[in-house]
């Protein structure tokens, strides 16, 4: 079985019964308002599980990743 998934898809991160989810999220929120400086995002799955992640804004990244490896 094969899936071909982009580097931004994100997946259901909540367990259930002990293994994750990992099914596909949808977006399906963007709050307006800034949470320290993030953007707060609502994602759900299939299974109507819901997962926050928060954006960091492209002009405040100023960290530095290696991803030499
Ligand atoms: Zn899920």
């Amino acid at each position: 079985m094969t899936t071909e998934l982009t580097m931004d898809e994100r997946k259901c991160p909540v367990f259930v019964d002990g293994k994750e989810c990992d099914l596909p999220l949808t977006e399906v929120d963007r709050e307006v308002e800034k949470i320290a400086r993030y953007d707060l995002a609502t994602y759900q799955c299939g299974l109507g599980h819901r997962s926050y992640f928060l954006h960091e804004p492209k002009a405040l990244r100023r960290r530095d990743k290696e991803t030499d490896g």
